[in-house]
């Protein structure tokens, strides 16, 4: 474990008041805030060491580019990828997702040839399969979740068919809070010869990541969820499966050569980022990897179980609120509805008058919402940052809206 208020104290924005109540940021899921070290990272990087990168001669560009290039290093540490060739930068998980659909996917896969995925996947891990199966015929075959919103990796094992050309599954549930044991889907895959794709979006924020051990293919991050800023994201590629890549976008830096009649191409992991990237973004999201692995993953990880421990025992206790989808296994993440009329609209605007952030709506995840049968849910996602007193104003704000309801 770790103080939690020295932790709070990086993080400028949570001293300020929101309605006149001091914040209680329940937001996470959907965006973290940024500690101080980032926000000065990012300062420095514009006022003192900007220009674009692999492209001048000159000691600005050469400062952002060893800046900037550092960062790959950084990410395969914090992921325990075998080698920072096999990290590829992204503008966050979606554009990382369509990078491996477009790149790796629709040159292999014929009609008729099968992903599997699972009902609980964020849209970003979705949309771009849809795009396969319109545009090439490829069947998206959907692994349910049971009751308590647990994924059970031997029904995605056995959902692995002869025509199974890729497994895309998120390793944490950014609605339920679920948490997969992608580990054993990926020895499994591997066995049948086929590769998986995993969206750490919410994994790699709240449990320490090995990919090595995990064995997946492929693995998204987005690092404004992981107290990084916006438009910065890495993808880890395996190099067997980045081989058989053909470019994503055209343009600058990916290319070695261009003429009038021919294109080559610069070695992976470049030749998959085209153009000027996030400068900027990256080199501050490699500042909040080194600020999380300072802290330690793994203790993040034990503070946000006893948030959750807490949480979970509070909201047992109102009976009429429904948790949705109350795994074992989840994370500090908590989907729910309230009896009555109560909107989950309704509900985060009343929390929202007391300071508390959540979100409401369907999350980017509207297969799962059909599956659990509920139009829209509040969310409260927890961080390294919250704490237990925040997880009782919560509760108590409930209560008012209970209250308010009836
Ligand atoms: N996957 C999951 C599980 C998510 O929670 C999110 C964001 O909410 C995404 C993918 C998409 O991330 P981004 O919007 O940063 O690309």
């Amino acid at each position: 474990m770790y103080d939690v208020n020295a932790v709070r104290a990086d993080f400028p924005i949570l001293s300020r008041q929101v309605n006149n109540r001091p914040l209680v940021y329940l937001d996470n899921g959907a965006s973290a805030q940024k500690p101080k070290v980032v926000i000065d990272a990012i300062t420095t990087a514009y006022s003192h060491e900007y220009a674009n990168v692999h492209r001048g001669l000159h000691t600005l560009s050469n400062l952002a580019t060893e800046k900037y290039e550092a960062v790959r290093g950084i990410v395969a540490r914090f992921l325990n990828a075998p080698s920072e060739d096999e990290i590829v930068f992204t503008s966050g998980t979606t554009e990382g997702i369509n990078l491996i659909s477009y790149a790796w996917a629709a040159p292999r896969l014929q009609p008729g040839d099968e992903i599997v995925l699972s009902v609980m996947e964020h849209h970003a891990n979705i949309v771009p399969w849809h795009f396969l199966r319109e545009r090439q015929g490829v069947v998206l075959k959907w692994v349910e979740v049971d009751a308590k919103g647990d994924l059970d990796p031997q029904a995605v094992i056995d959902a692995i068919g002869p025509r199974t050309k890729l497994v895309a599954i998120t390793q944490m549930s950014n609605v339920t809070g679920t948490v997969v044991d992608v580990a054993r889907i990926c020895a499994a895959a591997r066995e049948k010869g086929v590769p998986v794709l995993v969206d750490g979006s919410q994994g790699a924020v709240h449990m320490p990541v090995d990919v090595s051990a995990m064995g997946c293919d492929f693995y998204a991050i987005t690092g404004h969820k992981l107290y990084g800023p916006s438009g910065s994201g890495a993808m880890f590629i395996a190099k067997e499966r980045m081989a058989e890549m053909r470019p994503f976008l055209g343009g600058g830096d990916m290319i070695r050569e261009v003429g009038r009649d021919f294109v080559s191409y610069n070695d992976a992991p470049m030749k998959f980022e085209a153009g000027t990237p996030g400068i900027v973004q990256q080199i501050g999201m490699g500042v909040a990897l080194n600020y999380l692995m300072g802290i330690g993953m793994d203790k993040i990880a034990a503070h946000e179980q006893s948030l959750r421990d807490h949480a979970r025992a509070k909201l047992a206790g109102l009976n009429w609120l429904t948790v949705q989808g109350n795994s074992d296994t989840k994370g500090a993440i908590f989907s729910f509805t309230l009896q009555g009329a109560a909107h989950a609209h309704d509900i985060s605007t009343i929390l929202d008058k007391r300071g508390i952030a959540v979100r409401a709506g369907t999350h980017c995840a509207m297969p799962l919402m059909e599956h659990m049968g509920v139009g829209a849910t509040c969310r409260a996602s927890f961080g390294m940052y919250n704490t237990l007193e925040e997880v009782d104003k919560l509760v108590d704000a409930l209560e008012f809206c209970h209250e308010l309801f009836g």
